[in-house]
């Protein structure tokens, strides 16, 4: 089992299996950036596979496949089968910007996926557009009701911005609860990638605006999840998902992997070691010791809105959000 120093049993992987995206979100990756890793830094499928094997092997029950976009990535339904014939208990779950999904979930859905998160910051095509750089909608739209078809549990992320789609929030959700998915609303984070003018909305403002048209209860959190639950009359349940809150960090139980082999700790921490040459040696002790390593390194919490205001540069694309 893979415990931290702060008692936090880490059980929980995700691998952004690509930087790059079709995606220019203003949030994220409003530019495309000056240059992408060298494909032949990526390490393959396989090799990925064999470190993932080594964290299923010390306890983790969860892995998420994010990005970039993760559906740019070829074969990574082989990918997602391969986890899944080792060790089919494990959570398999993706997110993506849902693009390229409707001809990838039946497939996904056949290598072993069980669940997918998507982001949907609106309903309309030209917030869309503006939002993410092209004209995403309609696929975005289709990729979701296939996924539904092929018995994908869905879940949607949405992050609201003043003056962009907080004027959706409630079509959004109510968009989400027709179709008995859950939506979680992730505060605006800061970093030095986004478009400057981007100003996020605070849970307290979130939750006003949903208070004058619905009657709901605090959940509180709901074991390792980031997300702060609320569940209405009817027993829809929302999340919001915050970051600058004092106890985001209390039940962290995840570390992240790059594309290239970086070993990352937190979200908004640059500290990282790389398993990737280690990998590519076939060197399974000692990725075994660096994962031990990070894992013994996390830090007990983010360093958002920390006093000295330190924030990390590497990008959310980068690091799978
Ligand atoms: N491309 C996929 C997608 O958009 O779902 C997966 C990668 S994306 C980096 C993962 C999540 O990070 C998305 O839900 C996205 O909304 C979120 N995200 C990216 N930048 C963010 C930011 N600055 N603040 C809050 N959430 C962010
Ligand atoms: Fe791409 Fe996802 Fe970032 Fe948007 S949020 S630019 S879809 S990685």
């Amino acid at each position: 089992m893979l415990i931290d120093s702060y008692d936090r049993v880490v059980d929980y992987l995700r691998i952004s299996v690509t930087e790059r995206c079709n995606f220019r979100c203003n949030y994220c990756m409003p530019e495309k950036p000056f240059s992408w890793v060298p494909k032949e830094n990526l390490l393959t499928f396989e090799e990925l596979f064999e470190f993932v094997k080594v964290c299923i092997d010390e306890g983790v029950k969860k892995i998420r496949i994010t990005g970039g976009e993760p559906l740019l990535r070829e074969g990574l339904d082989q990918f997602i089968k391969m986890i899944y014939d080792y060790e089919p208990a494990v959570d398999l779950a993706m997110t993506t910007n849902a693009y390229l999904l409707k001809d990838a979930a039946q497939k996904l859905k056949n290598a072993g996926l069980k669940r997918i998160n998507v982001s949907i910051d609106t309903l309309k095509p030209e917030v869309a557009q503006e939002i993410a750089g092209k004209d995403v909608l309609k696929n975005v739209l289709e990729g979701v009701e296939e996924a539904l078809r092929v018995g994908l549990k869905v879940k949607v992320n949405m992050v609201p911005m003043k003056s962009v789609n907080a004027d959706e929030i409630i079509d959004v959700l109510e968009y989400c609860k027709k179709r008995d998915m859950s939506i979680r609303f992730i505060e605006y984070m800061e970093n030095s990638h986004a478009k400057a003018e981007i100003k996020g909305l605070k849970s307290a403002e979130l939750l006003k605006i949903l208070k004058e048209k619905y009657n709901f209860t605090d959940h509180g959190f709901d074991g390792a999840s980031p997300s702060h639950y609320y569940v209405m009359d009817d027993g829809y349940k929302f999340g919001i998902i915050e970051p600058y809150e004092d106890d985001f960090c209390t039940k962290c139980n995840r570390i992240r992997l790059t594309a290239e082999g970086h070993l990352i700790p937190c979200l908004y921490f640059d500290e990282a070691l790389s398993i990737g040459e280690a990998i590519k040696r076939g060197d399974i002790r000692r990725a075994t010791l660096i994962l031990k390593e990070v894992v013994k390194n996390k830090p007990e919490k983010n360093r958002w809105g920390g006093e000295d205001g330190e924030s990390s540069s590497r990008a959310f694309y980068e690091t799978g959000g």
